[in-house]
């Protein structure tokens, strides 16, 4: 099983960079914005308790979401691996991740971190918001927010990785193929 997680800020191209990715080496795709979506269009208990906390820019509590990756991991059991797009967003997210690695007998092969200046980054969620129809792009101040709350809770998560030396930084500007291009030489890197 060869596992990733793909890091970086709200609006630094996880998205976009993880559809190329998983169709390219043949992994599943786990987002955690995605399932809370989903969640959201199923009006299910779960996504009712979500909105309220991405509506604000703020993430949702880590007992909610590392339920629900312990269940979609469960779900794919003869997956060759998995891309992990905004996930874990805290250490402690980080922490259950390790122990489900553990239980699963494999580990995260590479952290793949996208950097993107912060103005790049208002300006593609601003432009986002305008099509995306996510109530969490619509307005600047609750992608300012998030923004915060990516420096204050999620970084500490890169921190956490660099020990391991999985950590690999990915310039994060540029097309959309370039960057895709730098992403893939860390992942064929480390497959061959
Ligand atoms: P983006 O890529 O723009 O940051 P996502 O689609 O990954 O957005 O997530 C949208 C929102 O869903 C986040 O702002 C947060 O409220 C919630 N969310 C997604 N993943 C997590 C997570 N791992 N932990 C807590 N909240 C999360």
């Amino acid at each position: 099983m060869y596992n990733l997680i793909l890091f970086g800020p709200p609006g630094c191209g996880k998205g976009t960079q993880s559809d190329k990715l998983v169709e390219k080496y043949g992994l599943v795709h786990l987002s955690t914005g995605n399932l809370l979506r989903q969640e959201i269009k199923d009006k299910t208990p779960l996504g009712l308790e979500a909105k309220n906390f991405i509506d604000k820019g703020q993430l949702v509590p880590d007992e909610v979401v590392i339920g629900m990756v312990d269940s979609y991991f469960d779900q794919h059991k003869d997956a060759k691996g998995f891309l992990f797009d905004g996930f874990p967003r805290t250490v402690a997210q980080a922490k259950a991740l390790d122990k489900l690695m553990e239980l699963k007998k494999t580990e995260i092969g590479k952290v793949l971190v996208l950097d993107v200046n912060e103005e790049e980054l208002i300006k593609r969620l601003v432009l986002r918001g305008k099509t995306s129809g996510r109530s969490d792009d619509a307005d600047e101040n609750i992608q300012r927010n998030r923004q915060e709350v990516y420096k204050k809770e999620t970084l500490p998560v890169a921190a956490y990785y660099s020990k391991s030396g999985k950590v690999a930084k990915v310039d994060g500007m540029g097309s959309i193929s370039e960057i895709f291009d730098r992403l893939s030489f860390h992942i064929d890197k480390k497959i061959k």
